[in-house]
């Protein structure tokens, strides 16, 4: 008999069955609200200019495709720390390594802070990206969850949150979103960071500040400002960044984790440790992508060009946030102004899942279960159905 005749087939990933589900749904009207992906007003994934153009230099300068050192494009390293810390914290205090997208950094980090310290606790945000706790357990840590979102009040209980962080252990991992909470769209106001980071500190807790989506919600400063906070604090905690969103290359898996760390020589010791994990799991980073994030963020006029791109992408979301509010207020729906308070590519819209699956069957409108809708797949040309069917599954 073989080997593999008792292993059990694994449940669907939740997010990508939706997708087969849609791909297959033979209705000609349907909309894709569950994936996690920003199209532009015609429903492309775009290709910014910048990334073009880069590209475009990149194609034409003929460089080889060779391996990157373990830790990735030094250029790129640097840029990426320039860009998550600018000069809150000593740039040789920060390890960095370039990583597989987000996803990448947090399974780099779950690993390294496994092998250091193996009884700590993990705690993320309920609710939180699934692969969250995912990623952390697969490292062998205990997951569990601080509150975050308050369905009544159609926001963030700071209070409790900040009691859970209270009441955690010493050296325990807090995973928190530093913008664009995903999947609530719900962010914590500054004064709130501030009630985190202090407890942060008092509790000596490990932070990790996952940054998906630097710039989504009102500028690429404003949206660093926890991070910057955190670390200018003199703490040990670390980033996770993602460029996948905000530089429309999801494909080409480009992230980056910076670990910040007490001296020098400790970002040393850690960079080490970090560049083992890399090198036994896939050796060394792809060059394509992160080449280009690093020819845009260091050359002041494509950069000045990205940050206006991405701007563009933020003013889009947003408009498409009022007008679903609009309409649906229009359509005699009330109630619905929480979704221009939320910030980012999702809205955690308050359907329950009943009503989700009816928008599924009924309106071919595909968002989760939860009641999250994916806004940064809203267009004028899909608007109106969607503003139809969610009045038709809420009346
Ligand atoms: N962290 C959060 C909160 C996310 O929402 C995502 C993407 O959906 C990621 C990390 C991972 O990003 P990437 O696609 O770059 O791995």
């Amino acid at each position: 008999v073989s080997i593999f005749a008792t292993v059990q087939r694994a449940p669907r990933d939740p997010i990508l069955g939706l997708t087969e589900q849609f791909v297959a749904d033979q209705r000609e009207h349907k909309v894709n609200l569950g994936v996690g992906v920003y199209q532009d007003a015609s429903g492309k994934v775009p290709v910014l200019e910048c990334v073009r153009a880069a590209d475009a230099d990149l194609s034409a300068g003929g460089k080889p495709y060779g391996y990157l050192p373990i830790d990735g494009l030094a250029a790129y390293d640097n840029a990426v720390a320039d860009l998550v810390f600018d000069d809150s914290v000593e740039r040789d205090r920060v390890a960095v390594v370039q990583s597989l997208g987000g996803t990448g950094a947090l399974k780099v980090i779950a690993d390294f802070l496994h092998q250091t310290r193996p009884d700590a606790g993990v705690l993320i945000s309920a609710p939180s990206w699934e692969n969250h706790r995912a990623i952390f357990t697969r490292a062998g840590f205990e997951v569990a969850e601080y509150p975050y979102y308050d369905a009544d009040r159609r926001g963030v209980d700071v209070d409790a949150m900040v009691a859970a962080l209270q009441s955690a252990e010493p050296g325990t991992v807090v995973v928190l979103h530093a913008c664009c909470h995903n999947p609530t769209g719900y962010d914590l106001s500054p004064a709130d960071w501030e009630r985190v980071l202090a407890v942060v500190v008092e509790r000596d807790l490990f932070p990790i500040l996952d940054m998906a989506y630097q710039g989504f919600a009102t500028s690429l400063e404003a949206d660093g400002a926890a991070v910057r906070a955190f670390a200018a604090a003199g703490i040990n905690g670390a980033v996770t960044t993602s460029f996948s969103k905000t530089f429309s290359l999801y494909g080409e898996r480009v992230g980056a984790l910076s670990v910040v760390c007490a001296d020098a020589d400790e970002a040393g010791r850690v960079l080490s440790q970090l560049k083992i994990i890399v090198r036994t799991t896939y050796s060394n980073p792809p060059t394509h992508g992160a080449a280009i994030v690093a020819a845009v963020l260091t050359d002041p006029a494509q950069r000045a060009g990205w940050e206006s791109e991405l701007g563009g992408m933020r003013d889009r979301i947003k408009q498409m946030r009022t007008a679903l509010v609009d309409g649906l207020t229009a359509a005699g729906a009330t109630g619905w102004e929480h979704i221009t308070a939320q910030n980012g590519m999702f809205s955690y819209s308050g359907l329950t899942a009943e009503q989700m699956i009816a928008l599924r069957e009924e309106h071919a409108v595909y968002g989760l279960d939860s009641g999250r809708l994916c806004v940064a797949a809203l267009n004028p040309t899909n608007l109106d159905r969607v503003i139809t069917a969610i009045a038709a599954v809420s009346n």
